[in-house]
């Protein structure tokens, strides 16, 4: 059975940094996760930051947060947690949040926390596409479920 990592603030969970989620209402996510399909993190969260937490944005291969605090070692070490449970779950594909400094897959911020974003992808999106999952988001989720489906 294809199993698919999930960032958990698509599941309801309050876990983003304003101590917020962000649910995204689809029937088939609801439909794996009876299947037993879904395994859920927040790379924020499992590398050891606090809900809630300051924003933070990649700024090149480092990443701070609002205050100006590194915080690059956590999100690494969220990624690295990430990529341990695709690997013990011999997941292909992940579903993340896009945006985020960890889960974007296809844009973030920018690092000046004015609100611009530029194409790149967040810690997690990116060590995971490195090891060959492929990464979806809120925006490519059909796409997704023609993948697992198909
Ligand atoms: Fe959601 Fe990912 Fe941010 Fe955690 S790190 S709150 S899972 S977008």
């Amino acid at each position: 059975m294809e199993k698919i990592l999930i960032s958990s603030c698509f599941l309801g969970n309050k876990v983003r940094y304003d101590g917020e989620s962000k649910s995204l209402m689809h029937p088939q996510l609801q439909t794996w996760k009876d299947e037993g399909r879904l395994v859920v993190i927040c790379p924020e969260v499992a590398g050891g930051l606090s809900v809630p937490r300051a924003r933070a944005e990649q700024s090149k291969d480092l990443v701070f947060d609002e205050f100006g605090n590194n915080v690059t070692e956590q999100f690494k070490r969220g990624a690295n947690e990430a990529l341990r449970l695709c690997q013990q779950h011999n997941i292909r594909y992940a579903l993340l949040k896009e945006f985020s400094p960890s889960c974007g897959g296809r844009m973030i911020y920018d690092g000046t926390f004015s609100g611009t974003k530029v194409r790149g992808m967040g810690v997690t999106a990116k060590l995971l596409s490195q090891h060959g999952i492929d990464v979806f988001s809120e925006e490519s989720v059909e796409q997704l479920i023609l993948r697992v489906n198909q």
